[in-house]
């Protein structure tokens, strides 16, 4: 028996172990010492009443002969399928019901679809972005590519025309940058995308934290990305779904490559691997997609956006630089005096008990930043942005 050498090529997913490991040091250090924690890439609000209520009533349903489930559709439930669907059309965006696949997340999505393409192509990457996408590509052999996000272009890198790509991963609003890509940069990542004959997989997770109606909120506001990309999408960050598991992707039937239909192969894929989330989280699901439960979710995100701003606004008055926050749950900043990740990290948790998530944890391009998440309480996010402010 071999194994798969390309699982051994990845290195140590080190970062959120190592931030870990640094916490409980200086806790064990300094007992009694405030942590200040934002550097949680988990939501902390509990899902909403409507939500849960939906549940279990679900829950119920599967109690008696006459509205139990077994297995379900394939695709997904079509009343979810119909709903995503009905959630894009609000924003004018055309994503229909049998383009839509659901799943268990996003981050299962992104390493399943990998089971589509051949191991001789080439992924270009933004650099820094969210771990999977590369980690994902080396174990299935692929040759990776960067492009490189900076102070200067607004970490929000755009394609280079003299690199050639098959696989082309955009994140957007980004993890860990928080920065959104506008209408004409997308615009232009999809014409790079047609004129290399390559797919964009669009990782739209944190859409529903989109605050400039200015800014797209889906790969498919692009013309033309119904024939050259596949978007992913998750309620985990929109719902707070992290530990109840649902999300989607889209693949659109128009999307034909080397005389195949990624459409056809995923259906086929999901069908031979996945048997389907269950009932009861996809009416849960197709609850936040009503306007009582739009309305329920958004209440939480206003929450978490409001951290974000507080953030932004100390690093601001400290006269410190920093992308995101207003668009996205991520605060990234600019460590100051030329500190690399590092060791502002550990400047920071020890003078002041604040734990971020170093930048280069996330891609080279990432040293000398750190990501703020503002997804902790706001009594946390309050205290923190006092000491942020003096810095
Ligand atoms: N995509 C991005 C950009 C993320 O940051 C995350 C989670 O942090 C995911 C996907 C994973 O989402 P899910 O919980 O749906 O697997």
């Amino acid at each position: 028996m071999k194994v798969n050498h390309h699982a051994l090529e990845l290195e140590q997913n080190y970062l959120f172990s190592e931030v870990a490991k640094r916490i409980r040091a200086f806790q064990a250090e300094q007992t009694g010492r405030e942590l200040l924690k934002l550097s949680i890439g988990d939501v902390t609000r509990p899902l909403a009443g409507i939500i849960t209520d939906e549940m279990k009533a679900a829950a119920e349903d599967m109690s008696h002969a006459e509205t139990f489930h077994g297995y379900g559709a394939e695709q997904g439930e079509a009343f979810l399928r119909d709903a995503i669907s009905a959630y894009y059309q609000k924003r004018g965006i055309q994503v229909g019901a049998e383009d839509i696949f659901i799943s268990d997340g996003a981050k299962c999505d992104l390493g399943n679809l990998c089971d589509l393409f051949d191991a001789d192509n080439t992924v270009l990457l933004p650099n820094p972005v969210y771990p999977v996408y590369y980690d994902t590509s080396i174990m299935a052999g692929r040759r990776v590519i960067f492009a490189e996000g900076s102070k200067e272009n607004g970490f929000l890198p755009m394609p280079d025309r003299s690199m050639r790509a098959d696989l082309i991963y955009l994140c957007s609003p980004n993890n860990p940058t928080g920065a959104v890509y506008s209408k004409e940069q997308l615009r232009e990542w999809v014409a790079y995308a047609k004129e290399n004959g390559a797919l964009i997989l669009f990782d739209a997770a944190y859409e529903a934290y989109i605050r400039d109606p200015a800014l797209p909120h889906s790969i498919f506001e692009i013309e033309g990305a119904e024939t050259c990309a596949i978007e992913i999408n998750s309620l985990s960050k929109t719902a707070g779904f992290t530990g109840v598991r649902c999300g989607w992707t889209v693949v659109p039937k128009t999307l034909r490559f080397d005389g195949a239909s990624l459409h056809d192969m995923w259906f086929r894929r999901m069908a031979t691997k996945y048997n389907g989330t269950s009932y009861i989280i996809q009416r849960a699901a197709a609850k936040v997609f009503t306007d009582e439960g739009l309305t329920a979710v958004h209440r939480d995100i206003d929450y978490y956006m409001e951290n974000a701003r507080i953030i932004k606004a100390a690093l601001t008055k400290a006269g410190i630089h920093s992308v995101g926050g207003e668009n996205a749950p991520y605060v990234w900043m600019e460590c100051p005096d030329h500190a690399d990740s590092w060791e502002f990290f550990d400047r920071l948790l020890h003078t002041y008990g604040i734990a971020g998530t170093p930048g280069v944890g996330f891609g080279t391009a990432g040293q000398g930043w750190l990501r703020f998440s503002s997804f902790g309480t706001r009594e946390t996010v309050t205290k923190a942005a006092a000491y942020l402010a003096a810095l």
